[in-house]
């Protein structure tokens, strides 16, 4: 969004310009290349990358949910609020920026704050009812480089709102997991937590406390400084000698209250009723202030190091939180980059699209243009994708130009055609050529089609 203010005269981004590559010497100026960690998605991985995203839709929208078109950047305050200040996110990774009236904004780095905030003010959630709404689109982070993350990603999420039960955390974990049977995801594990509510969490809380300060020596520096403002991310920490203490650390679900322990219960049992295979994991405590009861991370190792492709979980205060009414909440997000990678391995990514021109249309002579400029309307009237090769007179350029686009035809009009009221078609595969009237534009664009579609 930054990239389209260019001048001075743009009050409030006169450092952005100031700090803009110099011109060198004669008039030359250094390429501006994209920022660190934010990726082009060029052709044709885009088209491949729409569809991944569609076909995740499509399964979400199996389970009933609908889409919701979110702002890419909202009020600093709403991310603070919802995902809490304490955490990494918040601290060290928002991109925020102030707008000319002095307003705070970030650019989002996750959904579900954001969806909560636009279902709070379209009044989608009511207390008695349950709303299921679905997002998809980049998120924003400013991760430490040498992680290897990317700074803008995507994400596509569900959250299931209103008098929910521990069925509706089940029943969302298995939309997930249809998609991990749909797509074949490799060697993927469901970790599942329950984080307590905030009758119990309390008190896990300062039993952790107490324990991490007994060790306090073998902590890393973060660690230390966590113990004390969000001591649950502790058990998030991969330093080994943090690792070490972890493992003798008292678990989240031996401090469960009754009903934090009937509503992880039931998940299990419910999950356990679907075949859907599933391994405790007690230090599942997500990197968000805003999570009660179940927690879940779709996790899988065929990339190398376990890397989580889907997560979730149970958010009841979280609407509240933000202002709205006292409804429950359950979502999940998933990573696009992640999905493709996953798929890539398992040979399930979408099937290459089409050649993306069918027919490259090619005036011999000047005075062709008018009929080729022509021809090239009349196909694309008819669904061919068409395009014109109108600079140079070598039929040779146009050759060269119609392999660039991956074209599979060629057609061309010299003066003999011209005159003749024809046009020569050449399929470029197998060479064959064949004369057409330039009026039968049906018989033309049906012969390229069969050729295209049967290949
Ligand atoms: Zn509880
Ligand atoms: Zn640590």
């Amino acid at each position: 969004m930054v990239a389209c203010i260019s001048s001075e005269e743009t009050e409030g981004f006169v450092l952005l310009s100031k700090n803009a590559p110099k011109r060198e010497g004669s008039g030359v100026s250094s390429p501006i290349r994209a920022p660190r960690g934010v990726k082009d998605i060029i052709p044709p991985d885009a088209i491949r990358f729409e569809k991944i995203l569609k076909e995740t839709e499509e399964i979400l929208a199996l389970g009933g949910f609908q889409k919701i078109l979110l702002p890419l950047f909202e009020s600093a305050a709403l991310f603070s609020r919802s995902i809490g200040g304490a955490t990494d996110i918040v601290e060290k990774e928002m991109y925020t920026f102030s707008d000319k009236g002095g307003d705070l904004f970030a650019l989002r780095p996750e959904g579900t704050a954001s969806l909560l905030r636009a279902a709070i003010e379209h009044r989608l959630a009511d207390p008695g009812k349950i709303v299921r709404l679905s997002y998809a689109g980049p998120m924003f982070r400013h991760e430490r480089p040498q992680a290897g993350r990317l700074r803008q990603f995507h994400q596509i999420g569900a959250e299931i709102l209103g008098p929910l039960t521990p069925s509706d955390d089940v029943d969302l974990i298995a939309l997930i997991h249809r998609m991990a049977e749909a797509f074949s995801i490799p060697s993927w594990t469901l970790l599942l937590n329950n984080m307590g509510c905030p009758a119990c969490r309390p008190v896990y809380r300062e039993t952790l406390v107490g324990y991490l300060k007994q060790h306090e020596k073998d902590l890393c520096e973060t660690c230390r400084h966590r113990t004390d403002v969000n001591p649950l991310r502790v058990l998030d920490c991969k330093t080994p000698s943090c690792q070490a203490v972890l493992e003798t650390a008292p678990k989240i679900t031996d401090s469960l209250c009754d009903r934090s322990r009937a509503h992880f219960g039931q998940v299990r049992e419910e999950l356990e009723g679907l075949g859907i295979p599933y391994t405790l994991s007690h230090r599942l405590v997500r990197g968000l202030d805003y999570y009660t009861e179940t927690t879940f991370e779709f996790v899988s190792d065929a990339l190398g190091a376990q890397s989580t492709w889907a997560a979730g979980g149970r958010y009841d205060g979280l609407c509240q939180e933000l202002g709205g009414p006292d409804i429950p909440g359950f979502g999940f997000a998933a990573g696009i980059e992640r999905l493709w990678l996953l798929r890539e391995k398992a040979g399930t990514l979408p099937v290459s699209p089409s050649p993306p021109l069918w027919l490259t249309v090619f005036p011999l002579i000047p005075e062709a243009r008018p009929s080729a400029l022509r021809l090239v309307r009349q196909m694309r009237n008819l669904s061919v994708p068409s395009a014109g090769f109108f600079g140079s007179g070598k039929i040779k350029s146009a050759f060269r130009q119609a392999e660039r686009d991956a074209s599979r035809f060629l057609a061309f009009i010299g003066e003999d055609e011209l005159a003749a009221g024809t046009v020569q078609v050449k399929n470029l595969e197998t060479g064959e050529q064949t004369s057409y009237a330039l009026k039968e534009c049906s018989r033309i664009a049906e012969d390229i089609r069969n050729a295209v579609l049967s290949a």
